[in-house]
């Protein structure tokens, strides 16, 4: 049953303090709970970090029956079960997964089934499993918590196919409350979040994004000739401890050493070391034993040093959820932190789309008759042998297009025409997204509007004023709208443009008539950034 808003915010509040001894909730989270506790479906995006468990935490305690949590990593799954236990009784957890021994399995279903449990951790594969899903509906969970949502978006980082079954799945149990949990942002995984999981009336909440306490900076470089100096000489001035983010392993090396001679204390780390090694350098790094720490992006994966006041990025990052996720690891504590970028339109990659392109319609059909007609399993490994002496591809280009395929799967089996039709659709506009995170990246380097609102537009959480803690906040250009004498359009307005449809200003660069745009759709639901004549620029239609 549905509670009335302001009694679910004082139960909320309540449960928070008592059970979980949180004195205060965090911006976002009453409103996620009361929302939930209100009888709605709710989208939680927020940072890591930023408190996203305890949202569907409290509710679960005060709403009756079960709360189901589908989590897709399993070493995570046993902390979060030991994290409820210390709680009390009224927080008890079981885990069910491949990793839990027959037994534990055991104990934990008969546990359940006699009402003993609050939370039931699975991965999605089992509710695959027709035996798990009765047993689950059996239980009349109350809520269906999911987290890293974002796995059912072929858009998202970490896609996993077993994702995808998820609405279904939860249609199956009678439709209970569904919270999804993510901390990516990008409009079209959203989508399909939704989408997928089948989310009613979902009320989204975006929250946490802005971090005001770390100042946003981009340094333009003008040649690759400069760049090395320039990022040393920023290195040892920003304040420490500080990452340096680079994109290959042998820069990170590199500058390691470089580092080093300057009187730093310096590692390299990245996905190429041995794990031991590895391991011991995150271990001085937490320790505080060292200055810097030079890694690529395989660094920072649940890193939780609070005190990191510093975050630099060698070469742009290829889009603004990898960017902004980095540069989140700085300040954790609160304190004044900084991130550089150092920004080079040529290292932005975009070359890469004119040199390739999506796969053949043909070769993607000939996959799927294949497949249709051996029955094979592309996650096999013999089978994919098999498949790729059939069809003569390398494993590469079938990895590619098998993973197309399964994203298509659903809605095109048996028919392989309409799959490689869909599937090279696909393609494309994953072509496309990749494309606009790109142009993103450059909007955010190159605008001369505040650098926080233009990043949370993309997050989709609102900064109604240009921040105060960036580089073009500090210039006075941010809030610069050029000097003409029809009323210009004010940074951060909604427009409309007969071609593009609607956006938000992002900026003037230089010339007063042509404005920057992010536009919402342009195409296949793709946010993308445009420079556009300022006449050809509209109120947006209510
Ligand atoms: P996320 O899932 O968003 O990465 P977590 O749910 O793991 O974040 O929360 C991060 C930390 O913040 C946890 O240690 C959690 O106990 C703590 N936390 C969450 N909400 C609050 C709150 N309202 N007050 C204090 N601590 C909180
Ligand atoms: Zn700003």
């Amino acid at each position: 049953a549905a509670l009335p808003r302001e009694e679910a915010l004082a139960e909320v509040r309540r449960v928070a303090r008592e059970v979980f001894g949180y004195e205060q909730l965090r911006e976002g989270q009453e409103e996620a709970m009361a929302a939930l506790l209100a009888g709605h479906d709710v989208l939680l995006v927020m940072p890591t970090g930023g408190g996203k468990s305890a949202v569907y935490q409290v509710p679960a305690v005060l709403m009756q029956g079960p709360t189901l949590v589908v989590s897709p990593l399993i070493a995570l799954q046993q902390d979060q079960v030991e994290g409820l236990r210390e709680h009390g009784a009224e927080t008890e957890a079981y885990a069910v997964s491949s990793a839990t021994s027959a037994r534990e399995r055991r104990e934990a279903w008969e546990a359940v089934r006699q009402g003993d449990a609050e939370f039931l951790f699975l991965a999605p594969e089992q509710l695959a499993n027709p035996e798990v899903l009765e047993r689950v509906r059996a239980l009349r969970p109350s809520l269906v918590a999911v987290d890293e949502a974002h796995a059912v978006s072929s858009w998202g980082h970490d896609f996993r196919p077993d994702y995808l079954r998820l609405g279904e799945f939860i249609d199956a149990l009678g439709r209970p409350r569904v919270i999804a949990l993510t901390a990516t942002a990008a409009p079209q995984v959203r989508d399909d979040i939704v989408e997928h999981l089948r989310m009613r009336d979902p009320e989204v909440v975006v929250k946490g994004f802005a971090r005001t306490n770390i100042d946003l900076q981009v340094v333009r470089l003008r040649s690759d000739a400069e760049k090395r100096d320039e990022v040393l000489l920023r290195t040892a001035a920003e304040a420490k401890p500080l990452i340096l983010y680079t994109a290959t392993r042998r820069d990170t090396e590199e500058y390691a050493e470089a580092v080093a001679e300057l009187g730093l204390r310096a590692a390299a780390y990245h996905g190429g070391m041995r794990a031991g090694d590895r391991e011991e350098v995150q271990q001085r790094f937490m320790a505080g034993e060292l200055d810097v720490i030079v890694a690529t992006n395989a660094f920072g994966m649940g890193i939780d040093k609070a005190d990191i006041r510093t975050v630099v990025h060698a070469t742009v990052p290829d889009s603004p959820d990898s960017y902004y996720q980095e540069v989140g690891r700085a300040g954790r504590d609160g304190e004044p932190s900084s991130a550089v970028l150092f920004y080079r339109p040529e290292d932005l990659g975009l070359r890469r789309f004119f040199t390739t392109s999506a796969p053949d319609e043909e070769q993607v059909e000939q996959v799927a008759r294949a497949i249709e007609r051996t029955g094979a399993d592309p996650s096999d490994r013999d089978d994919r042998a098999e498949l790729r002496e059939r069809t003569g591809l390398g494993p590469r280009k079938l990895g590619r297009i098998v993973n197309l395929l399964e994203d298509v799967e659903d809605d095109r089996r048996g028919d392989p025409h309409a799959a490689a039709e869909r599937a090279v659709e696909l393609a494309e506009a994953q072509r496309t997204m990749e494309r606009s995170r790109l142009e993103m990246m450059r909007g955010y380097a190159e605008t001369t509007g505040c650098r926080r609102q233009f990043m949370l537009s993309y997050f989709g959480e609102e900064l109604p004023e240009p921040c105060g803690h960036c580089d073009t906040c500090r210039a006075g250009t941010a809030e610069e709208v050029p000097d003409v004498a029809d009323a210009p359009f004010a940074l951060q307005e909604r427009v409309r443009h007969e071609q593009f449809g609607e956006g938000v200003v992002m900026g003037y660069e230089g010339d007063p008539d042509r404005v920057t745009v992010l536009f919402d759709e342009s195409g296949y639901r793709t946010l993308a950034l445009e420079a556009v004549r300022r006449s050809d620029l509209l109120e947006p239609a209510d």
